[in-house]
């Protein structure tokens, strides 16, 4: 991508075109006086010019939060909680997964057909809820080191007859940092040698106190694996969702997050999305990443094909030239030649910033230090 002309950087440079397009030649690019450069032929003359350049892309300007429509309080509506899970390996998050899907697949959903599209929705009391089933700590650490937040809730898993362990710990300290609510499952309680209350006790270390001793975190006694306490595990996350109040637009383009993708054989690239605010729609132009795409098709966590999806639904999608990355912002623009030209952009950027912290400044500063 150009920046500046030969024209332009040899005027910044006080120097004549001629020479700079000699002095280009002799460094191995060809160009004409109207010719864009490129950053990389810039910083090759400056440096033999003896000029320090620093490259900077405006940062406001890949920003997606610039591009997001704002609402306003009237806008907003209740949506699903997001839930992930996470606890210490072995401790039961993958079966507390799985049963929990499986007590509230509704009927006539193509007989309960699921597939794995790292999230999914369960009804309860008439109310969705939205668990990730990407694994909890990688949907954490990898996000959030990405600085996607898409947990609204966190369930922590403690196996009754074991106890807190590092993975806990971590989980905990996961949760805290994101500020994300937590309740904590005391799982395997069916076993002769479990002692919840062993559990609630050593979680006290982590400012974990249930009600009954003062505390404000929520403790469930349950058996994942026989099924036992998971209804009033999801009755309490609706009662903390009440509390929290969950809100997005629905009525705005669609905002989200990858949360899985790959390159499927038959479909092509395909992103799973987690919408996080407004509603996504079947031939919308969509930046995912440094990529750009247009929703082909859609299908939710049943195999179902979508028209649209609104906030905390999480989706299938295909349209794709290029697979992005888990946490990934994803959001929907007017058009795709907007889509286009911002992907182009955060690539750009994201090429730039590759090259080095400090080769960060504007096209501006470029001139000025020249
Ligand atoms: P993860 O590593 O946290 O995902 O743990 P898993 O879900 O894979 O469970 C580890 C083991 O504990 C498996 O053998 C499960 O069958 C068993 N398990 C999980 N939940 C329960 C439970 O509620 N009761 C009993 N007895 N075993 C359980
Ligand atoms: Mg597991």
């Amino acid at each position: 991508r150009g920046t500046m002309t030969v024209g332009e950087l040899a005027k910044s440079l006080h120097k004549d075109a001629s020479e700079v397009i000699k002095k280009l030649l002799f460094l191995g690019v060809m160009a004409t006086i109207n010719q864009e450069l490129d950053l990389d032929a810039i910083q090759l003359l400056a440096s033999d010019y003896g000029v320090e350049v620093e490259l900077k892309i405006p940062v406001e300007e890949d920003k997606f939060e610039n591009f997001e429509e704002k609402d306003d309080d009237e806008d907003l509506q209740e949506r699903p909680p997001v839930v992930t899970i996470m606890g210490h390996v072995d401790h039961g998050k993958t079966t507390l997964l799985d049963a929990i899907r499986k007590t509230n697949v509704t009927e006539g959903e193509a007989g309960g057909i699921t597939q794995h599209i790292g999230a999914y929705q369960v009804e309860t009391n008439g109310k969705k809820i939205t668990f990730l089933d990407t694994p909890g700590h990688e949907a954490f650490t990898s996000m959030r080191a990405r600085g996607a937040q898409v947990t609204d809730i966190t369930i922590i898993v403690v196996a009754a007859d074991d106890g807190v362990m590092p993975q806990t710990i971590e989980a905990i300290a996961h949760a805290k940092a994101a500020k994300v609510p937590i309740i904590v499952a005391v799982n395997k309680i069916d076993k002769p040698d479990a002692n919840p209350d062993h559990i609630k006790q050593e979680l006290t270390a982590y400012e974990l106190v249930p009600e009954e001793w003062g505390g404000d975190t929520i403790f469930c006694n349950i058996s994942a694996k026989q099924r036992i306490g998971l209804e009033n595990l999801l009755d309490m996350i609706l009662l903390v969702s009440e509390v929290q109040e969950f809100k997005a637009n629905p009525n705005k383009r669609a905002r989200g997050t990858v949360i899985e993708a790959e390159l499927d054989k038959g479909k092509g690239p395909v992103a799973r999305v987690l919408i996080q605010h407004g509603t996504l729609k079947v031939g919308d132009s969509f930046v995912a990443g440094v990529h750009f795409g247009r929703v082909r098709a859609m299908v939710n966590d049943k195999g179902k094909k979508l028209k649209e999806a609104g906030p905390s639904t999480p989706v299938e999608i295909t349209g794709m030239t290029e697979v992005p990355q888990a946490g990934d912002p994803f959001l929907v623009f007017e058009d795709e030649r907007k889509a286009r030209a911002i992907a182009e952009k955060r690539a750009i950027t994201l090429r730039q910033s590759e090259m080095g912290a400090n080769s960060r400044v504007t096209l501006d500063d470029l001139y000025k230090q020249i």
